[in-house]
């Protein structure tokens, strides 16, 4: 047995408390080594006589690592365990002391969750596990209304560059929301729409106020009452990393310097402030329109928690999207949480963090991450093809142990948005691979999030080029893709398997890939083959059968294994 391979800890993703009466164990092996795994676990105040022991699953397995987990109900609310491994020919117990050739049979080596605290459980909003987000950019969705427009607005379809303006607005959205409803969609995700002297409007003047261009309270009020009335939620973009160039404190600090009363609201390393060659001020990168906020300044944090209050109480929002929420402190994410979460129990805090999120992810920052890994591996295999099933399957198995499970339920999975290439475009326009990779997302665990257009075949290239305005002229729309998109969501929308279910990969090679969504009452299989040739798969089944997959060139197919078992009836019933 490869003990160096063995690892466990205690708390966070390897052990944490799913709901008020389970706590998931996990545990990493080397791959292929050990062949059973236990935990033997008790109440460690009476180790003699309440103790179980449970078989753990090999959930997931990478290309040198299988995972594994077992879930457990512990004894009064507290946890103290231990591991039995074995392979064909050893057998070792595994305590936070190490190895161990016999059963120990000292509490106190063992590991430990002391207590299963409801207070301390992450629960994110269950609304979240079954939304599908649409995400809009409101300068370029539609433009309900010439009156608020911008001065010089270019014609709309016209090449966005990095500042022209197209006029679209609040009013735009309210105007073709059963376009919205008609796809599918049940929740919305709008980037900033707060005054600001951009088109992308993230550097926001006045966090108070809607963008002028944009509407008004009251249109904004409109828009999500509106959605609410049709099963829709709205998600704002909150921009606390840093403010906008004009913001009226960074502009007092300007003018007054030290003097300022806002000084200390920034983190300004020389006065005079200069813009260039580089801000000497913290800025969002070394963007000089950005300067970034002193968090830990009690003002400042007075100041941003009661914007997100107020959007909340005063317009009925759903939930924030934090953008660049990695350079933010955490106590201020701790805090915010708070704010957050009584002024609406059920709001949804999704940050923007590219990288392993695990440390927002505990339960006292964030819900949910924008879900960059998954957008990169699902272009690389489906788009690009630059990596095999394998590798994709890997690699997405080794995220999934990464967060606890209920933040895998609702990361945000998106394969573009206004950072990014477009979807078809990174497809090189092939529509084939195009719907594999929205099929794959919109059938994986986590919540998928639709960029405005991509469901009528908007192409465009990396960022001012993805923010094309939207395209309303029907005979424009690619009608093929929006009925796929509508397919696909009414799909997710059907299954609850695809939104609640656990999920394993069953098959993984070459070019095709074949994922198991499932439940204790329901199996879903679905297969992709990313290849120009057929393709015939063996998926391995109970009790030693087989079950063969055939796909077409650039095919899918979505099988209902109750189906599979009730054919197999029909057949054995149709020779008696
Ligand atoms: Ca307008």
């Amino acid at each position: 047995m490869l003990l160096h391979a063995i690892y466990h800890r205690p708390k966070g993703n390897f052990a944490y408390a799913y709901d008020k009466d389970t706590i998931h164990i996990r545990l990493q092996t080397a791959k292929d080594d050990v062949k059973r795994c236990y935990v033997i676990f008790g109440d460690k105040y009476d180790w003699e006589n309440q103790r179980s022991i449970k078989f753990m699953t090999n959930l997931y397995s990478d290309e040198l690592f299988d995972y594994w987990q077992a879930e457990i109900v512990p004894y009064n609310r507290r946890l103290c365990y231990m591991f039995k491994l074995e392979s064909d020919d050893e057998q070792y117990w595994y305590t936070e002391y190490g190895f161990h050739d016999s059963q120990p049979s000292y509490v106190n080596i063992m590991f430990e969750y002391p207590f299963l605290h409801e207070v301390d459980i992450f629960t994110p909003p269950n609304w979240v596990k079954d939304a599908i987000f649409y995400q809009i950019f409101p300068e370029r969705f539609a433009n309900g209304d010439i009156s608020n427009d911008p001065e010089l607005v270019e014609e709309w379809g016209n090449t966005p560059t990095r500042d022209n303006f197209f006029g679209g607005d609040i009013r735009g959205i309210i105007d073709n929301i059963n376009h919205l409803e008609n796809l599918g969609i049940n929740a919305l995700y709008l980037t900033p729409i707060f005054e600001a002297n951009t088109n992308h409007k993230y550097d926001t003047k006045d966090y108070m106020k809607i963008d002028p261009h944009f509407g008004d309270i009251d249109t904004l009020k409109e828009l999500v009452s509106k959605c609410h009335d049709r099963g829709i939620r709205v998600v704002l973009d909150a921009v606390f990393n840093h403010c906008g160039y004009y913001f009226a404190p960074f502009q007092d600090v300007l003018k007054k310097g030290s003097k300022s009363r806002y000084w200390d609201w920034f983190y300004i390393h020389d006065y005079p402030i200069k813009k260039s060659p580089r801000p000497n001020y913290a800025t969002f990168a070394f963007e000089y329109h950005m300067p970034k906020f002193n968090t830990s300044n009690p003002e400042v944090k007075e100041y941003l928690l009661d914007v997100a209050r107020f959007w909340i109480e005063e317009v009925d929002i759903d939930g924030w999207r934090l953008d660049v929420a990695n350079e933010v402190d955490h106590a201020f994410w701790r805090e915010f949480r708070q704010v957050v979460k009584t002024a609406k129990p059920d709001a949804y805090i999704l940050g923007e963090v590219w990288h392993d999120a695990a440390p927002w992810l505990q339960g006292d920052q964030f819900d949910g991450v924008m879900n960059y890994p998954f957008t990169n591996l699902a272009i690389e295999f489906f788009c690009k093809q630059s990596i095999d099933a394998k590798e994709f399957a890997n690699c997405l198995n080794k995220f999934m142990f990464r967060y606890p499970h209920q933040a895998n339920q609702v990361l945000l999975n998106i394969l573009d948005s206004h950072d990014t290439k477009r979807l078809l475009t990174q497809c090189k326009g092939n529509k084939k691979l195009f719907k594999l990779a929205v099929l794959f997302q919109m059938t994986y665990i986590g919540v998928p999030c639709i960029y405005y257009g991509d469901e009528i075949g908007m192409v465009g290239g990396d960022d001012p080029d993805c923010r094309r305005t939207m395209i309303w002229d029907k005979a424009r729309q690619d009608k093929e893709l929006l009925e796929f998109y509508r397919d696909c969501i009414a799909l997710r929308k059907e299954h609850v398997v695809l939104r609640r279910g656990d999920c394993k990969f069953v098959y993984a090679s070459g070019s095709q890939v074949v994922m198991k969504r499932y439940t204790d009452y329901d199996q879903l299989l679905i297969a992709f083959n990313v290849s120009d040739k057929w393709a015939s798969i063996d998926i391995p089944m109970e009790k030693g059968k087989i079950y063969n997959i055939k796909l077409a060139p650039y095919g899918y197919k979505i099988i209902n294994l109750k189906d599979v078992r009730s054919e197999k009836q029909c057949t054995a019933q149709s020779h008696i």
